[in-house]
């Protein structure tokens, strides 16, 4: 390979960071599972809570590849990336400016046990420049985003946050969770830290609980001190696992692009669904922002019933599309906001952000579309 261009995404998944094994010229990397390693004074002291044996750095390289950056750590889950991270770049007094639709368990985070450690936030109202610019603070240190966001695909413009954040030297943060890095690389916007739930799209299979973070080698270094005194690092058996995983996240998510944006399509025109929600449709508010900052629409979409079918007995009427709490698995899933994710909120609540009850929200898999569209079809008759 020329040492000049740097390898597609594929190639990527596939191959950069892999170990060799030279003892037996096996094809994959072989996994170290040692805890303790002899101590060289020239070198790091390896250790798995220092995220350096060597599955953990391999896999570090190839995510840090993916994200168009210096240096990757990986974790136990995503919390522990999105927890650590925040804590390494926060302290007391200081404050933290959040998008206000956030993943549950980073609102949780933010607003149960923040004030213990002294640390202001505030959430923005929408996603607009002037809505981030107004809640900006003398002591804001960190901007923290997420987009598409849950469950509504709403899309922040990435390179807008990027920009206002640098104006005031502020570090800013994104939970790519839901694009992957197939489909957007924030870096290359001027984001300083990609955060990823690795459990959904890098892990792709519904049976890894992973996060990881890539940012330049200077971030990840505070970042890595923190961590290591929280301890939150990957086994490396599951290290092992998702590097596995990530050689065919490529054309995964691909395939879940296409067969999404052919299912919101499909819904758009149904009589049955009142609206749809997909940064590919040309009908989403914010179409033009994903167009300018995502390479694909991703694999996840919210459609919402018509009111005479009742969403619940909607889903027991699927066959082949599983209702489940999990996200971006080869598999098919669909769930209800309203009794899931945010079920804790009130009616009004819900109703405020736009989260109807017959509001479903669908991770799209790898099955051929044309067997979704005949399962949704069979549910929708089903219930008439
Ligand atoms: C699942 C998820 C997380 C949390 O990840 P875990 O691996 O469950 O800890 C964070 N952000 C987003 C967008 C997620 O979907």
């Amino acid at each position: 390979m020329n040492n000049n261009s740097k390898p597609g995404i594929n190639t990527i998944c596939t191959h950069t960071g892999e170990l060799k094994d030279t003892q037996f010229k096996g094809a994959v990397s072989p996994l170290y599972m040692s805890t303790s390693y002899a101590f060289t004074d020239v070198d790091e002291k390896r250790y798995p809570r220092y995220f350096n044996t060597p599955n953990q750095q391999a896999l570090a390289i190839k995510i840090a590849a993916l994200e168009n950056t210096d240096a990757a750590l990986i974790f136990g889950s995503g919390m522990a990336a999105v927890s650590t991270s925040l804590l390494a770049f926060l302290k007391q007094g200081d404050h933290v400016l959040l998008q206000k639709t956030l993943y549950g368990g980073t609102f949780n985070l933010v607003t149960e046990e923040f004030d213990k450690f002294g640390i202001q936030y505030s959430f923005t109202d929408n996603l607009s420049e002037k809505a981030f610019a107004e809640k900006v603070q003398s002591n804001t240190k960190v901007i923290y985003i997420e987009t598409p966001s849950n469950p509504l695909m709403t899309i922040t413009d990435i390179e807008m946050v990027a920009q206002l954040a640098k104006k005031h030297g502020i570090v800013t943060m994104i939970d790519n969770t839901f694009a992957s890095p197939v489909n957007q690389n924030p870096i290359d916007f001027g984001i300083d830290i990609v955060i990823h739930s690795a459990t959904k799209y890098m892990g792709g299979h519904s049976d890894i609980l992973a996060g990881a973070v890539a940012a330049s080698q200077e971030h990840i270094d505070r970042i890595f001190h923190m961590g290591k005194n929280l301890g939150g690092n990957l086994s490396d058996y599951t290290v092992w696992l998702l590097e596995r995983s990530i050689k065919t996240m490529g054309i995964r998510v691909k395939a879940q692009n296409r067969n999404a944006k052919r299912l919101a399509k499909f819904l758009n025109n149904h009589q049955s669904i009142a609206k749809v929600y997909y940064p590919g449709l040309k009908s989403h508010p914010d179409y033009e922002i994903a167009k300018k900052q995502m390479k694909g629409y991703g694999g996840m979409l919210s459609f919402e019933l018509i009111e005479s079918i009742n969403a619940r007995e909607f889903i027991k009427k699927l066959q082949l599309i599983k209702s489940s709490m999990s996200l971006a698995g080869v598999e098919s899933t669909i769930l209800l906001p309203s009794e899931t994710s945010h079920a804790l909120l009130s009616l009004e609540e819900r109703k405020a952000q736009g989260i109807s009850e017959n509001l479903l929200r669908f991770s799209v898999g790898i099955e051929e579309k044309k067997d979704l569209i005949a399962d949704i079809e069979q549910a929708l008759e089903a219930c008439k």
